[in-house]
This record gives C-alpha cells, structure tokens and sequence, in this order.
C-alpha cells in the first residue's frame, strides 16, 4: 500500500504515542477534492481545527497528514465503549481516523479503488494495534445525533472484508452429486472455482477532533 506522508500545515494536533490506538474511525469528508483535502490539509481553520491522519481520495490514492501517534481532532464529541470502557466526551485520544472523500449524500458513489484503499489501510492498521472487530466505527456510531457520516458506504461487507471474512458469501451453487470415480479417456476436468471478485484498491482520508467537531 503506498501512503504519500504529506503532513498537515498548522499544528491541529496533539502529540501522543502509538499504545494509544485502540480504535479506527471511518468518515467520508461531505465534500469533493482537493477542496476537502486543502481543508483538513490545512488543519481546518483557526476556529474550527480539524485534522485526520489519513485522507482517500476517489481515486483510491492515500495521503497521511497526522502520524498514527499523534492525536488528530477527527471525532469530535464522542463516545464508544473501548476494550470494556466508556470513552466521552470525545474518541480522538485513541483513535486514528479516516477520511473519505465523498459528499456524504448517500447517493455519491464510493469507487471500487477507493474502497480497496481503505479496505487494504483498514487491514493495516487493525492488524498493526490489534484492533478488535467492535472498535472499527463509523464516525455516525460514535457519534449518532451529530454524524452521518459515511453515508452509503457499504459497511457490513467492509467489516467483514476487514477482518477477513470476505465478501458477503454468495450461495454457491448447489454442488452436483460427484459420480464416483470412473476410469476414463477423458482429460481431467480442470477444477473450477468459482471466480472471486477483486476490488480494486483505494485509500483512506481524514479525521476530525478530539473533543470538538469533525
Ligand atoms: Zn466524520
């Protein structure tokens, strides 16, 4: 997976360590590149600082603004039970977080690049912090009268993709009854799986505050 580091361009942040991370958050930006990307780039604006650590644009490009130690302010007020804790007022001292770039209508298209990036960024980072399966959020989790992002992003399937369930299981076809063997002429049969499905690869964006909004 290839993270271009950019960095951010003020100091909205705060400095933390890595046995912070217990948490990653997925958010979609409500809005299009670059001016979203300039936007959290930027660390938001003097009176309203946000950050993320990553941002993914539609083309599945990932770009790092904050390091995985340092607290992004990408949460906002928040609160999510954590290794058997309730956390409030806000996830961002133990979170990393996501951006996608997306209007958040329910209706823009995440693309399968886009996606891929996150899934492969996701995988990454659950497995880097050992992240368990119920601290993967959406920001709307976490923050359910405030949030609503990402609006249509097809989370069940990404969860399950995450933590190497794969896609939702198509039933297979029923398997024929298989003859007992007979001697034949014939060629062998060529084993025939059915065809798994690739997703093209995609990458992650940004995320808000630790206590404030995202
Ligand atoms: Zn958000």
């Amino acid at each position: 997976m290839q993270v271009n580091k950019v960095g951010l361009l003020s100091n909205s942040f705060e400095p933390g360590n890595a046995t912070r991370v217990r948490m990653v958050v997925l958010h979609a930006t409500a809005a299009h590149g670059p001016g979203d990307y300039n936007y959290l780039r930027r660390g938001g604006e003097p009176n309203r600082r946000v950050s993320i650590h990553y941002y993914i644009d539609k083309s599945g490009a990932v770009a790092q603004m904050v390091e995985d130690k340092d607290i992004a302010w990408q949460a906002g007020l928040s609160s999510w039970k954590v290794d058997g804790r309730q956390i409030a007022p806000s996830c961002n001292p133990i979170s990393i977080g996501i951006e996608l770039e997306n209007l958040n209508t329910g209706h823009d298209p995440y693309p399968p690049a886009q996606y891929a990036a996150a899934l492969e960024l996701a995988r990454y980072l659950v497995s880097k912090y050992n992240v368990p399966r119920g601290q993967l959020v959406r920001h709307l989790d976490i923050a359910p009268r405030r949030k609503t992002d990402p609006a249509g992003f097809p989370w069940e399937r990404f969860v399950a993709e995450v933590y190497g369930a794969g896609p939702a299981p198509t039933p297979p076809p029923a398997a024929p009854a298989v003859p007992a063997p007979t001697p034949s002429r014939s060629p062998p049969r060529s084993s025939c799986a059915s065809c798994s499905s690739t997703w093209p690869t995609a990458r992650p964006a940004a995320a808000g505050r630790s206590a404030g909004r995202c």
